[in-house]
């Protein structure tokens, strides 16, 4: 809960517009020192005001990130994407933690009809390809979602798997938005006792083995020793659904 951001010296990028490089580095020096909770306080009631959403898939994690968020502005933009292919008691967890934090802005995201039409009349997508599937069914509801926003809030955390393992506290989008990751440098054991120590409702999928929540057909238990995303588009080498991207700019953390 006060973990803080660690210390990092900026690599000037090539390719970036300036302006937003030399804020992002403002924002990691001004904001390194802070605990989650300020540094939330911060991106959402001063810094990105009226400008930034949080993502979440309201799964088996998701209610730590958005009690905090709750306790800074209950109205702040939740961006829910539902694929049409989603766990229904994923849905339910999303009412119930609604109405146990008091969220009044959670939008809901879908394919665009169109899309579905076009490449995904049957529902089957995700069995040829399920890159194609995520793409229509959820980066591209995403980014349209996206489009008023200067910033938005991601729960991604280090420890999840390899992959996030250098996440930082923000970064910033090859699409030139700021993401910030208030729990980056979060642990599991660290996440599992803000549950109790918040008293969150739980996700039901959780105590069946589910450690992380995607789709149904995308989505398995985890066996003893996997790491925590083992059970994403199990078998397949890929390991993210396409809505982070990799970030614009090139940084060495010391
Ligand atoms: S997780 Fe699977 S079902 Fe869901 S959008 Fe991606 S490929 Fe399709």
């Amino acid at each position: 809960m006060t973990a803080t951001s660690s210390a990092v010296s900026f690599v000037q990028p090539q390719t970036l517009d300036n302006d937003k490089a030399m804020r992002l580095k403002r924002l990691m020096d001004d904001f390194k020192a802070l605990d989650t909770h300020a540094l939330l306080e911060k991106v959402i009631a001063e810094e990105f005001s009226g400008k930034i959403a949080v993502s979440s898939s309201f799964g088996a994690e998701a209610a730590v990130l958005l009690k905090l968020v709750s306790e800074v502005d209950k109205a702040t933009p939740i961006l829910f994407i539902d694929t049409g292919h989603l766990f229904e008691e994923t849905r339910q967890y999303k009412d119930v933690l609604a109405e146990a934090l008091g969220l009044t802005n959670i939008l809901t995201l879908q394919p665009e009809k169109i899309h579905l039409e076009n490449a995904d009349k049957d529902a089957t997508l995700y069995e040829r390809d399920t890159d194609y599937c995520c793409h229509i069914r959820k980066v591209l509801p995403f980014e349209k979602a996206l489009g008023p926003y200067e910033a938005w809030i991601s729960g991604r955390k280090r420890f999840q798997n390899s992959e996030r393992a250098a996440l930082e506290s923000i970064e910033l989008d090859v699409d030139g938005r700021f993401k910030i990751n208030p729990l980056y440098n979060w642990d599991y054991d660290t996440v599992i006792a803000q549950f109790k120590e918040m008293n969150l409702p739980r996700h039901s999928l959780v105590d069946k083995g589910y450690p992380s929540i995607g789709c149904g057909p995308c989505t398995r238990a985890v066996k003893e020793g996997e790491d925590q995303r083992a059970g994403r588009w199990a078998g397949q080498e890929k390991t993210e659904c396409g809505i982070h991207k990799s970030p614009a700019y090139e940084a060495i953390y010391i």
